[in-house]
């Protein structure tokens, strides 16, 4: 039932290694992913993606492009199983999975197992590797009964894994009966401190049995891995890279930061979706800031404000008196915000400008005009404004965003916290106004002008943005990791040689 999408050129020689990607289509899982396999691509291995329609959809354009700049990566589309899975016919196509339907999506992921191999099977070269996203469990299956080993990919740095794993390791929250009781994560030499509202883990504190069992799934998944790779560098958290591997017992690859495969507009303008503002617009705007003047403001691709938050939000960048680039999702769902924006743009106009729905994120965070990012700690925002030397002012919604906003906050002392406590999306207990506006313009101050502290920050950030490059070039910890990936899992190398 496999439909091949375009292929390049002839792959892999009988040499090279052959990974085969199974992203998770949400766009923080799956811009990664993507990054990761075409960086794979750049030092000769064949990548092949699988996905479904909808995914393919999204990442056609960066997989043509690179494509034509020679690299050897495959999309491969796999038509969803409705009838099977019951996921609804059209439920992917928008930019999200609709949270009702989350179960009969991973069902119908995991019913992919066997068309995926039928696939990889009759169309040579042989896989010599599958590097799945985390939350598909059932490529243990799909990697053994192809004989190859697995990685499991993660946008995600060491530290939040690390936390996650010696909380559940230790069970760390036993005995702790209320969820925001402050608990420090066993296992580490720095205090840290977190609640189970803010980090239950993966798929875990949902009051629904069938998660708790995938959660299980996932993590058995995890444990029998053969390797990970992960979007972030060693040099950035050096002691959490060697915790984590030594505490999985496992070898760990950092790759990252992967957002700097793009070195040109036209693929970073397409990158992980089709934006709503045009790219060289968006330049334009920026060209016409002083350096290190503007706030950016994103809350990544899935987190949901409460109407009265988002005008709270504008009301506070408004005070704060800087210029800003505000992407605001949903924003035309309600009649009030609507009103609201509509009128703020006319109040800030030349100052504010709005982007609805998706922007070009990296290239605007890699505009000199840009001095700080209002962001919700998803990993990917967080290490691109590593990646961009800046500080950051956290506001996380939900998931490892919270422990994300440690790291920006208490390890690398690039940010800023807004002071949310609970989750605000998905398992979101209140419904009102959490960050009040002159909350919101303390923190765009002090992150965009907080005197000698303030400066300090931006020094650590840039410091960290340098440390990131030299990362990924020839020499650097990332590309040595690509290197040895390449390596290690080309034919003839020591192609299962994964754990340790
Ligand atoms: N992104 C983007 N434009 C947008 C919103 C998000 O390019 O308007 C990208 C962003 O650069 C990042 C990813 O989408 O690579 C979001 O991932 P993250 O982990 O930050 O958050 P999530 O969306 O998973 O909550």
């Amino acid at each position: 039932a496999a439909t091949a999408g375009r292929e390049a050129g002839s792959g892999g020689t009988k040499s090279s290694a052959h990974f085969v990607f199974v992203p998770l289509m949400l766009k923080g899982h799956l811009i990664p992913a993507v990054d990761t396999a075409l960086l794979l691509a750049t030092h000769g291995a064949l990548c092949t993606i699988v996905g479904t329609p909808a995914t393919a959809v999204r990442i056609r354009p960066t997989i043509e492009s690179a494509q034509r700049s020679g690299l050897t990566v495959r999309l491969v589309e796999f038509p969803i199983d409705h009838a099977a899975s019951g996921f609804p016919e059209g439920a992917d196509s928008d930019d999200m999975v609709p949270a009702m339907y989350m179960w009969n999506y991973f069902t119908a992921m995991s019913l992919l197992r066997a068309p995926i191999e039928s696939y990889l099977r009759e169309h040579a070269p042989f896989p010599t590797c599958v590097v799945s996203d985390f939350c598909h469990p059932w490529t243990t299956e799909l990697a053994a009964n192809l004989g190859v080993p697995r990685l499991s990919f993660f946008s995600m740095c060491a530290f939040t894994l690390l936390c996650q794993h010696n909380v559940e390791r230790f069970n760390a929250y036993d005995g702790v009966a209320d969820v925001n009781e402050p608990v420090v994560v066993p296992g580490l030499k720095k205090k840290v401190e977190v609640t189970r509202a803010q980090a239950p883990g993966f798929f875990r504190g949902i009051p629904v049995p069938c998660w708790e069992e995938f959660g299980n799934y996932v993590e058995r998944a995890r444990a029998e891995a053969d390797g990970v790779i992960m979007n972030t560098f060693t040099e950035m958290e050096p002691e959490y890279v060697a915790g984590y591997a030594a505490a999985r017992n496992m070898k760990v690859w950092t790759v990252g930061p992967v957002s700097l495969y793009h070195q040109n507009v036209a693929t970073l303008a397409t990158r992980g979706n089709a934006t709503a503002i045009d790219a060289d617009e968006c330049l334009r705007w920026l060209d016409g800031k002083e350096p290190s003047s503007v706030i950016y403001v994103s809350f990544g691709s899935i987190s949901q404000a409460d109407p009265k938050q988002v005008i709270e939000l504008g009301l506070g960048l408004e005070a704060s008196g800087y210029p800003f680039i505000w992407v605001v999702r949903n924003a035309e769902e309600d009649e009030t915000v609507r009103d609201f924006l509509r009128e703020l743009e006319a109040r800030v106009a030349g100052r504010g400008l709005l982007v609805k729905e998706w922007a070009p994120q990296v290239l605007i965070l890699s505009h000199a005009a840009v001095g700080g990012f209002v962001t919700h700690c998803g990993w990917n925002s967080t290490m691109e404004a590593v990646t961009a030397g800046l500080p950051v002012v956290t506001w996380p919604h939900f998931t490892d965003q919270f422990l994300n906003e440690k790291m920006a906050v208490e390890v690398l002392d690039i940010g800023v916290s807004v002071g949310v406590k609970e989750p605000l999306t998905y398992q979101a207990v209140k419904k009102e106004i959490v960050v009040r506006r002159d909350v919101v313009e303390k923190a765009v101050r002090s992150v965009m002008d907080g005197g000698e502290e303030g400066e300090e920050r931006r020094r650590r950030a840039r410091a960290l943005a340098d440390k990131a490059r030299v990362a990924v070039q020839e020499g650097g910890s990332s590309h040595d990791n690509l290197l040895d990936l390449v390596k290690r899992f080309g034919m003839g190398d020591d192609a299962h040689g994964a754990a340790q």
